[in-house]
Formats: structure tokens, C-alpha cells, sequence
């Protein structure tokens, strides 16, 4: 019989749920075995639902448990490096949601730990790799066909956030997306970033700044420029072009189906053209995140993982710990990372 992954989810909310389903319904040749959660009511239901096993909120013991081969992280952003270290203390694969960290610092630790165990255990969700549009843009790029990138021109904005969240998470939570997928585009590092505060918008009541403009320069010399609205008000919109020597690629909408009528209720004559925007990551991003987990259970199973790596969420943590330090000053941040270990070239 086929080999089948036993997986255990640490944290039971929003994507955490979705992953299990995920991995229960959609993606071959793996299985949750055990969920836990800092609230074991949220683990609980989880587990009932499918007929698994409850650690409530024994997420460590869980870690530990023989029967748990891989590990999916997904509770909240401070907790993810905690968890990683005592994955990798077992020696387990694991898969840790965005961001690795908090900062650059962290995820140093889990690099040196993954060096001295000698071997790529961990992954992170660094999903936007896994859509069809940034994957098409990127072998357009990588073709040469259309000359070499010289500009990013891109934004992400979000209808609202959770209590607690502040302005640095608008770079730690939101725009890390952003500082993987740009280099991951590009094929190139940052130099040197700046967080700008523009004018505010008046969805900006609950003392975090919004919107936020990020500029990153790279080593070989390109722009990025990214609005980052944290509560537009309308809906879930991540827009992304590259502009090269002879042309331009383009994120995709995610809907192809463009709506012309005169929409009911119109007291107007002149009919529209329309096409509707998402409000939700786990819709716009739902086949990312399935090829993302099978991709991932794959490459597990075949003993050597393939996707973003702790190098790319470390890195992604180091530009962002610049972007926020930059913040107020007016000026570029230098990246500076370490240098990239051969485990990860
Ligand atoms: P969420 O709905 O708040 O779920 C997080 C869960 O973790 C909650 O049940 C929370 O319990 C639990 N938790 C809190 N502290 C914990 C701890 N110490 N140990 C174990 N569990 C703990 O958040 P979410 O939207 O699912 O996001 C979860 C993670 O996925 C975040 O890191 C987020 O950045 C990431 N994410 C990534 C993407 C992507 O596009 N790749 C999309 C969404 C989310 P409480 O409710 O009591 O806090």
C-alpha cells in the first residue's frame, strides 16, 4: 500500500480548519491524524468532525506524539517559531504558516537548528508561488522574452483586521507575501526598503497606519513599489505588474467572468460592465493553497522538499524587520542578511 503522511495541525482557527480539510478531502497521499489549539474547545471540534484526535491544547505533547510525522503550523504569528523549534527538536517535517517569525533573529535560530540537523525540514506558506498567475508571470520573466524586469508596481489590500493588530504587522502579517514574492519573481535580493506613511484613509480608526506605501530596491537595481492597505473597505485586492525592457506581465484577475448588464435596481439607462472583487483570502488564493499542501506532502514523501524554504522566510523577515525600522525615518534600510548557507542554494 501506498505510503500515506500522518499529519497533526497546531491551531484550529480560520486556515488552520481549512488546511484540515484540505488535507482530509483534496490532497493525496496524506491525513490528519491529530489537531491541538491554545483553546481545546477549537481542537475538539476539529477533531470531532473527522473522527481524529483531540490533544486540546497539548500542542507540545502533540508535537512529540510517535504517531505525528509532519507538523502544520497555523496557530498565530508570535507562536509560529516556538513551534518550529520543538518540530524540528523531533526532527519532524514541518510546514509553518506565513510568517516563520516575528524578526530576522528567530528565524536565524531555526536555520542554525535545520544546519545542524543537516537537512531542509521545514516549509512555509509562501502560497502565492503555488498560483497560476504569479507562476505564469514568472516564467514569462525567467524566459527573457520580454527583456529584464526594471519595476514592480503592485498592491495588497485587505477589507479589515482583528483586534490587537497594530503597524508593524501591516509589513510582519500582510506585506511578507510581498517581500517573498517580489524576489521570488525577480530571481534578485534586496538592497536596501522604506515604509512611507501617505495620507490616511478613513478606514483608519484604530490607531494602525493605513494605508502604508513599501518600496524595495534590488541588488541588480529594480523598483518595487506596494501599497499595503490593511482595511480598504471593499474587499480582498492583491494586484502585482512587472515592467520589463519590452514589456509588462500582469497578475490576473481571479475571476475571468467580466458581467455586462444594467444591474437590477438601476434607475439609469446605461448598462455596465462588472466583475466582482473577493472579500476573502481562502477563496482568492484556494487553488494556490491546494497545488501549495499536495506540492508539499509530495515532495515529503519523496524525502526532499522543494517549496519556500526557512532561507526564504528568514529573508523575508529580515526585509521586514528594515521596512519597520525604516518607518518615520524617510530613508532606505539596508537588508542585511547572512550569508546563504549551502543547504539552501
Ligand atoms: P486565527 O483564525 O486567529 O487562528 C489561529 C488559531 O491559533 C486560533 O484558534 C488561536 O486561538 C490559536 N492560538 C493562539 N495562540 C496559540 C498558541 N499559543 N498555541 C496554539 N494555538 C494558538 O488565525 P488564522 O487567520 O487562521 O491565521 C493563522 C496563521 O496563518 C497566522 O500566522 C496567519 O498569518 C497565517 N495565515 C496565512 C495565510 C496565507 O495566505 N498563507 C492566510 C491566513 C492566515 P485564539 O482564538 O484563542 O487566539
Amino acid at each position: 500500500m501506498d505510503k500515506v503522511l500522518k499529519i497533526g495541525i497546531i491551531g484550529c482557527g480560520a486556515i488552520g480548519k481549512d488546511h484540515c480539510r484540505r488535507i482530509m478531502d483534496t490532497v493525496p497521499g496524506a491525513t490528519v491524524v491529530a489537531v491541538s489549539d491554545y483553546v481545546p474547545a477549537a481542537a475538539d471540534e476539529t477533531a470531532a468532525k473527522y473522527g481524529i484526535r483531540s490533544f486540546g491544547s497539548d500542542c507540545d505533547g502533540m508535537i512529540k506524539d510517535p504517531e505525528v510525522e509532519a507538523v502544520v503550523i497555523t496557530s498565530i504569528d508570535p507562536t509560529h517559531h516556538d513551534y518550529v523549534m520543538k518540530t524540528l527538536a523531533e526532527k519532524k517535517w514541518c510546514f509553518c504558516e506565513k510568517p516563520l517569525s516575528l524578526n530576522g533573529k528567530d528565524c536565524e535560530e531555526i536555520i542554525n537548528k535545520e544546519l545542524e540537523i543537516g537537512k531542509r525540514l521545514v516549509q512555509v506558506g509562501f502560497m502565492r508561488r503555488y498560483d497560476r498567475g504569479y507562476a505564469e508571470m514568472k516564467r514569462i520573466i525567467d524566459s527573457g522574452e520580454i527583456g529584464a524586469p526594471l519595476v514592480i508596481k503592485a498592491c495588497h489590500r485587505n477589507v479589515s483586521q482583528g483586534p490587537g493588530f497594530k503597524t508593524e504587522n501591516g509589513v510582519t502579517n500582510v506585506a511578507i507575501h510581498e517581500l517573498d514574492i517580489c524576489r521570488w519573481l525577480l530571481g534578485d535580493e534586496y538592497e536596501d526598503v522604506q515604509c512611507v506613511k501617505v495620507r490616511q484613509s478613513a478606514n483608519s480608526t484604530k490607531g494602525y497606519d493605513n494605508p502604508q506605501v513599501m518600496l524595495m530596491r534590488t541588488k541588480k537595481g529594480c523598483f518595487i513599489d506596494v501599497e499595503v492597505q490593511v482595511a480598504d473597505g471593499y474587499g480582498y485586492d492583491i494586484q502585482c505588474e512587472v515592467v520589463c525592457e519590452n514589456g509588462t506581465v500582469k497578475l490576473p484577475d481571479p475571476y475571468a467572468v467580466v458581467r455586462r448588464s444594467r444591474p437590477a435596481g438601476w434607475d439609469s439607462l446605461n448598462p455596465a460592465e462588472s466583475m466582482p472583487i473577493m472579500t476573502d483570502w481562502k477563496e482568492r488564493f484556494i487553488e494556490a493553497y491546494d497545488i501549495e499542501l499536495c506540492a508539499w506532502v509530495q515532495s515529503v514523501l519523496a524525502g526532499k522538499l522543494t517549496g519556500p524554504s526557512a532561507w526564504d522566510g528568514y529573508v523575508a523577515c529580515v526585509a521586514g524587520d528594515a521596512m519597520n525600522a525604516s518607518r518615520g525615518t524617510s530613508q532606505f534600510r539596508k537588508v542585511e542578511t547572512m550569508e546563504k548557507p549551502e543547504l539552501y542554494k
